[in-house]
């Protein structure tokens, strides 16, 4: 789970505190919802208020737009209260296989923070490429 501990520190040098309580988040908030090749989601979770955030990856392999659409789904379910992970579009989850790809940099985690409240359908803004 090499891989999984570095994004895991790159995700919260993107995300330090929780937008909600400002609680700082720790590693073990942090956990993978789902992987796929070139898109790894994760969600974190503040221990103290509860808030959910997602969190896509993309490595060399995926796109923006593919992680996009992989959050805008996570986050579709979770509104609906539809929080089940892995029973339903079984078929679209790939499984736990190692990629092949590139390691995740630090540019390529798209952050999502602020996804449930403030987006708008303008994928572009959502992407910092610096
Ligand atoms: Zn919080």
């Amino acid at each position: 789970m090499e891989d999984f501990d570095h994004i895991k520190h790159i995700v919260l040098q993107q995300l330090s505190r929780c937008v909600v309580c400002h609680r700082e988040y720790e590693v073990s908030d942090i956990t993978s919802v789902q992987r796929k090749p070139g898109v790894w989601t994760l969600m974190v979770e503040c221990e103290q208020c509860h808030s959910r955030n997602y969190i896509a990856a993309v490595t060399a392999e995926g796109s923006a737009e593919d992680a996009m659409l992989e959050v805008r789904s996570l986050t579709q379910r979770a509104m609906r209260g539809d929080d089940r992970s892995t029973d339903e579009e079984s078929d679209t989850i790939a499984s736990e296989a190692p990629l092949t790809g590139d390691r995740v940099t630090a540019g390529d985690v798209v952050d999502m923070h602020d996804f449930l409240n403030e987006f708008d359908g303008d994928f572009s803004t959502l992407f910092r490429s610096s």
